[in-house]
C-alpha cells in the first residue's frame, strides 16, 4: 500500500554512449506513430528465488538475450503496464496515477503466480526511466511518452510450473494520436464466435496471452469491415464487456443530466485507470454515473429509441474514441448520428486538460516524474 511505502530498490544508472543525435530525435517526435520507435534508456530489474529483486539498473536499449527454453516463450507466464508521461504547461513531465497501475500490475502478478514488485520500485522505475529520456518528452498537445513497464518468466526449462526467476524491464516511445486522424469515430463488430474472458480466467489480469487470443477476433472484425470488436460476456453472448483493449461506456440522455454508464468489473473484465478516472470526471461534470450490465438487444433498442446517444472507448492509448457504428451477424445499426458526441468529446477534453495539465487537479491524479527546471539526475 502507498500509505505504507516500502523504500524503493536503487537504480544503478548507465547512461548510453551512443544516444539518438536531436535532429534525429525531432524527425521520430514530429510524427511518432505509436509503439514504433524506442527511446535511448531502459531500465531493468531481475529476480529470483533467492535474492529477489536486486540489481535495479538503467541502461541503454537494446536486444535482451534469451534460453530458447525461457519459459514465458513457452507457456506466456508475462504481464504489462501502460501509462503515458506528459509534458506540462511549466516544463515539467508528469505522469496520471501510477500508483494505480502499480497496484494493478501487484494484481495480474498474483493472478499468474508471478512475484509482487512493490509499488514505489515500480514508480521508481518511471522516473528514472522519464528523467534520463526527458528529451523524448514532446511538448505538442496530445502527444506524449508511452510507457510499457512489463515483466516475463527468465527461468529456462520446460516443466509446466511457476518460474524461479523473472525480468522485470519498463522501455518508452514516443506516442502521438493512438488512432491517426483525429477524433474519428469507430465502427465495431459484436463478437459472437470468440470470447475474450471467462468466469475464473485471465480477463481482469494485464497478461500477453489475452492479447494473443484476442488477434482473431480482431481480424475477423475487420474482414466484416469493422475497425474494433467488441467482446460479449463468455457464459450468454449478450452483455457487452469491451472493445479490443478498451473499456466501454454509453451515455444515455443529453445535456449535463445525460446519464454515464458502463459495464461493472465482473471479473472478466479489465479494470481501466482511464475507466475509473472517467467515472469520477463524468460525475464532476455533474453527469448521473452508474455501473451496470447492458445487454446487445438493450443498446441496439436504445439506439432505436433514440435513449442510448453517444457510445464511446476509453485506454491510456487512445484516451476516448468514439463508437460510430455497431455491427453483427444478423445486422446493423448507427450509434446517434455516427459522429463524436457532446459528452464523448467534453469527457475527453477533461481527460487531456487534466493529464496535460491545462486544468486544475482536485483529485491529485498528476504525478510529476522531473521537475520543470534543469536537468535532474537520477540515483
Ligand atoms: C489496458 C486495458 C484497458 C485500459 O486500461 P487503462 O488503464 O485505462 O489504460 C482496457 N481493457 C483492456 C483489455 C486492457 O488491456
Amino acid at each position: 500500500m502507498s500509505s505504507d511505502p516500502s523504500p524503493a530498490l536503487p537504480i544503478a544508472v548507465t547512461p548510453s554512449a551512443h544516444p539518438r543525435a536531436a535532429a534525429e530525435r525531432q524527425a521520430v517526435l514530429a510524427d511518432p506513430g505509436f509503439g514504433r520507435v524506442f527511446t535511448d534508456h531502459m531500465v531493468r530489474i531481475p529476480w529470483d528465488a533467492d535474492r529477489g529483486w536486486h540489481d535495479a539498473q538503467l541502461v541503454p536499449y537494446g536486444p535482451i538475450p534469451l534460453d530458447p527454453a525461457t519459459m514465458a516463450l513457452h507457456y506466456g507466464q508475462e504481464i504489462f503496464e501502460g501509462l503515458k508521461a506528459y509534458r506540462q504547461p511549466s516544463g515539467a513531465i508528469a505522469t496520471f496515477r501510477p500508483y494505480e497501475n502499480a497496484r494493478r500490475f501487484a494484481r495480474s502478478a498474483a493472478r499468474l503466480a508471478m512475484p509482487a514488485l512493490d509499488e514505489e520500485t515500480f514508480v521508481a522505475a518511471l522516473t528514472a526511466l522519464v528523467t534520463q529520456d526527458a528529451a523524448w518528452v514532446s511538448p505538442e498537445e496530445e502527444k506524449s511518452l508511452y510507457l510499457r513497464p512489463f515483466m516475463f518468466a527468465t527461468e529456462a526449462g520446460l516443466g509446466v510450473k511457476p518460474a524461479h526467476s523473472f525480468l522485470f524491464l519498463v522501455i518508452a516511445s514516443p506516442a502521438g494520436a493512438y488512432f491517426s486522424g483525429g477524433v474519428r469515430p469507430v465502427s465495431v463488430w459484436l463478437s459472437t464466435e470468440y470470447t475474450r474472458a471467462a468466469p475464473g480466467g485471465t480477463g481482469a489480469a494485464k497478461c500477453a496471452g489475452n492479447y494473443a487470443a484476442s488477434l482473431v477476433a480482431q481480424a475477423q472484425a475487420e474482414q466484416a469491415g469493422c475497425d474494433q470488436v467488441v467482446w460479449l460476456d463468455a457464459v450468454s453472448h449478450r452483455y457487452v464487456e469491451e472493445m479490443g483493449g478498451m473499456n466501454l461506456f454509453f451515455v444515455r440522455g443529453s445535456g449535463s443530466s445525460a446519464r454515464v454508464e458502463t459495464p461493472a468489473l465482473t471479473g472478466t473484465l479489465l479494470a481501466g485507470v482511464t475507466r475509473d478516472s472517467l467515472l469520477t470526471l463524468a460525475g464532476d461534470l455533474g453527469h448521473p454515473v452508474a455501473e451496470t450490465r447492458i445487454s446487445t438487444e438493450e443498446w441496439e433498442q436504445g439506439n432505436a429509441t433514440g435513449e442510448i446517444t453517444e457510445v464511446f472507448a476509453c485506454g491510456t492509448a487512445a484516451v476516448i474514441t468514439p463508437v460510430g457504428s455497431v455491427k453483427h451477424a444478423r445486422g446493423t445499426w448507427t450509434v446517434g448520428d455516427g459522429q463524436p458526441g457532446p459528452v464523448t468529446l467534453r469527457l475527453r477534453q477533461a481527460l487531456l486538460d487534466l493529464q496535460h495539465g491545462q486544468a486544475p487537479d482536485p483529485h491529485r491524479w498528476v504525478h510529476p516524474l522531473v521537475p520543470a527546471r534543469g536537468h535532474a539526475s537520477t540515483g
